[in-house]
């Protein structure tokens, strides 16, 4: 197997399961027939191969925080008490601009995020997420309005200012290439923003099964340099403490090619 970032052959680690039995991002067991976890030593990546027992998990056994629609992960950031999506709404809000009228939330699960950011501006926040069918519900009821689509590849190309995913990137085959799906929907001088769990801070989540990719902060700058080398973007890579997380946003700002600029 090789690395998904460099492309170098990759070095077995473990195979966290036992008796065919994983446990899920959603603390759950989990029937796996395989799941191999590897590491890339150029990239400081690891990468793992899950073959799951069942067929379309995302859109039928995947059921994080699915209780309520208001149901939220509280995280505690020394004493104080937060909710995630209160946290990643700001974040968003953060980012956006002055007159920002459209947006895309990629793997938007029911849509809590989004939600709490159409709450506070005045904004179209376009919809998408693997488990559709079973997010329609929520997704009608709570953000009327929005397009809703169930891949990344129907959504229109060239059509947003802002794309924006929160802890998906460790569930995607391919982080390459989900990137630059995202970043084919955002419009010239526009941002893709992703956020992931930062393995420095989250050790366990190698034994995850359905989680395929681990990043360290140099693994994200790695896959960022990939897509900069290829399309000549600009990127930065951050650390949010109180996600656990690690930040990369990626300007998607047409440069000249010998264009040098100080670092
Ligand atoms: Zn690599």
């Amino acid at each position: 197997m090789n690395c998904n970032i460099c492309d170098q052959k990759l070095k077995f680690i473990l195979e966290p399961h036992k008796n065919k039995i994983g446990i899920s991002s959603e603390s759950k067991f989990l029937e796996v027939k395989l799941s191999k976890l590897f590491l890339c030593k150029k990239c400081y990546y690891f990468q793992k191969k899950t073959h799951q027992k069942k067929k379309n998990f995302y859109s039928k056994y995947y059921n994080l925080l699915m209780k309520n629609f208001y149901q939220d992960q509280i995280l505690f950031v020394g004493k104080k008490k937060t909710f995630r999506a209160e946290i990643q709404r700001d974040i968003i809000v953060s980012n956006l601009k002055k007159n920002e009228k459209k947006i895309l939330e990629v793997g938007c699960g029911k849509g809590l995020t989004a939600f709490k950011i159409k709450k506070e501006k005045n904004i179209k926040i376009d919809l998408v997420d693997e488990g559709k069918e079973k997010y329609i519900f929520f997704w009608n009821r709570y953000l009327k309005g929005s397009k809703m689509m169930k891949n990344i590849s129907m959504v229109k190309k060239n059509n947003y200012s802002l794309a924006y995913s929160f802890f998906v990137l460790e569930h995607v085959q391919n982080p390459y290439l989900f990137i630059k799906k995202v970043l084919n929907t955002v419009e010239i001088n526009g941002k893709a923003i992703f956020f992931v769990p930062d393995i420095e801070k989250n050790i366990g989540d190698l034994l995850t099964v359905d989680h395929l990719n681990h990043f360290s902060a140099f693994a994200l700058e790695c896959l960022a340099l990939k897509i900069h080398k290829n399309f000549n973007y600009d990127f930065k890579v951050t650390k949010n403490e109180r996600l656990r997380a690690l930040n990369l946003t990626i300007f998607k700002k047409i440069k000249k090619k010998n264009t040098k600029k100080k670092i």
